[in-house]
């Protein structure tokens, strides 16, 4: 096993759409309440319309975030893009967000989190629950940790708005141990836990 003290970290929110800057405001206040780290909201860009898929009309997150990876992140910074179109990957219909293990950008998408499972539009703070949620749960992958058994752990896999809902605004204990500002104090970070 191969340990090494985790580098200071900042994280940085990208509005990718006029209409996610409330979102991603919500999204700076949670990682820095949840994780410790410096975080700040960069400016809005627009939608990336190189991503849209002309045949499923969603946009691929697999293609966002390599962009972002190439532009707007470094070893110091993690950048994580909100989006209010719809998001997919190849082997899902949609996702509510996408980040690679141990990479540099997450992505959430709006898109259904504002919506109940009919289609009917959510309440605005239970929206930005769910958007709190999976920013901090892709950047726990973008922080090497996998997904927790625990049911109410922000790590726990959510494949849809119940799963996501009945998850508490919450690291358990272990995955915890696993943030880097938590590994700062003392602790360390095991490298590559995959
Ligand atoms: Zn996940
Ligand atoms: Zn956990």
């Amino acid at each position: 096993m191969r340990l090494k003290t985790a580098r200071k970290v900042g994280i940085r929110v990208l509005p990718m759409g006029e209409q996610t800057r409330l979102a991603a405001k919500v999204i700076a206040a949670h990682v820095e309440g949840f994780m410790r780290l410096e975080c700040r909201v960069l400016d809005p860009m627009p939608p990336p319309d190189f991503a849209l898929d002309p045949q499923r009309l969603q946009y691929d997150a697999g293609r966002i975030v390599e962009h972002l990876e190439a532009h707007c992140c470094d070893e110091c910074v993690k950048v994580v893009g909100v989006l209010g179109v719809d998001l997919f990957v190849p082997v899902f219909s949609h996702v509510f967000g996408e980040a690679r293990l141990g990479g540099g950008a997450a992505l959430v998408s709006l898109y259904r989190l504002e919506r109940t499972e009919e289609g009917r539009r959510s309440a605005p703070e239970l929206a930005l629950e769910r958007a709190a949620k999976v920013a901090l749960h892709e950047l726990g992958h973008l922080f090497s940790l996998t997904h927790c058994s625990d049911p109410g752990c922000l790590m726990h896999f959510s494949g849809d708005l119940a799963g996501l809902d009945a998850t508490r605004l919450l690291f358990c204990r272990y995955c915890r141990d696993f943030l880097p500002a938590f590994a700062a104090r003392g602790q360390a970070v095991e490298a590559g836990l995959v």
